[in-house]
């Protein structure tokens, strides 16, 4: 045991005798004094940034000279670490801010049980269509507007030709991935043979009536070989990828809009994943990230993986 825990154990045992073994053993409270802060301010005299290497005042929280976070704070519900420009914890997946709408992004005193702006109540809002909690304007799991102004969000979305072109190209996607191709040689000839037989029927009948030169129509296949379906899947899902770049969302000042605008242009139909520009991260939405504010865009998901992604829905 070295000296300073000793004298910081005695100290305490001095204090609050019949505290201290519990104290040792349980995690602090947030709401009790910020001890253990104060005592890494004045171990560091100056606090260095990592990003640019600039000396801050031991109190600071973001680096004076590029404005990066240099402190890390802890989430009020769980006392994970997390960066102090964070507005929600990705380990105990809460809202944390409570001086800006989560909702909106309007500013709050922190005392409302709604939002003065956009009237969303600060427990969460139920969505309709799957019964999950939220503290966002749209649905984490089924993507569902759930404030008037999220649903005004997506009707003006609607009118973007570029998201008009995204809808249209997953369309034609999801078709594809459900689409049923011939398993072998023989499944091909089967139906080649089955179509040759349906014209010699209609063939005869139409001799039968008296028809000379009948003309039988013939009927397109909609099914083609595994390869055939492979190639046109991989030209409309490069086509898909260079519409999702296009549409991502770039870094803003509001986490809250970003988060919003990014759900209003998630398309239904398939399977998606959020990648930020924090951490590289994949989420299954930007409902778990932690900075949708540094932007990020959507991503096809291939059939089999959903390990990939690394928050809950
Ligand atoms: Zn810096
Ligand atoms: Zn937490
Ligand atoms: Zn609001
Ligand atoms: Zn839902
Ligand atoms: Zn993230």
């Amino acid at each position: 045991m070295d000296n300073d825990f000793q004298s910081h154990t005695d100290q305490e045992r001095t204090i609050r005798p019949q505290l201290s073994m519990a104290n040792t053993h349980r995690p602090q409270p947030f709401h009790t004094p910020q001890q253990p802060m104060q005592q890494a301010a004045q171990q560091a005299a100056v606090k260095k940034c990592p990003y640019c290497g600039f000396d801050n005042e031991p109190e600071a929280m973001f680096c004076a000279q590029c404005g990066q976070p240099i402190s890390k704070m802890t989430c009020p519900h769980c006392g994970a670490e997390i960066d102090p420009d964070a507005d929600f914890c990705e380990v105990c997946h809460h809202y944390i801010r409570k001086d800006v709408c989560s909702y909106c992004g309007a500013h709050l005193s922190g005392n409302e049980m709604y939002c003065p702006e956009c009237g969303s109540p600060k427990g969460g809002l139920v969505c309709p269509t799957c019964n999950t909690l939220n503290d966002f304007a749209f649905c984490k799991k089924c993507g569902t507007a759930l404030t008037e102004e999220a649903r005004q969000l997506v009707r003006e979305l609607q009118k973007n030709p570029d998201y008009q072109e995204l809808l249209e190209i997953v369309r034609d996607y999801s078709k594809l991935e459900n689409a049923l191709p011939y398993n072998s040689e023989r499944d091909m000839m089967r139906e080649q043979n089955g179509e040759k037989l349906r014209e010699r029927v209609l063939m005869l009948l139409a001799k039968d009536e008296g028809v000379e030169a009948p003309v039988i129509r013939k009927v397109e296949s909609k099914r083609m070989t595994k390869d055939q379906l492979e190639e046109q899947k991989a030209v409309k899902l490069s086509m898909l990828t260079a519409i999702l770049d296009k549409l991502a969302v770039p870094p803003s000042p509001s986490p809250v809009q970003v988060r919003n605008y990014a759900m209003a242009s998630k398309p239904v139909g398939v399977r998606l994943a959020w990648v930020c520009n924090y951490k590289h991260a994949m989420h299954s939405s930007p409902c778990g990230c932690a900075k949708p504010q540094m932007g990020g865009k959507w991503i096809v998901l291939g059939r089999n993986s959903s390990a990939e992604i690394n928050d809950d829905k």
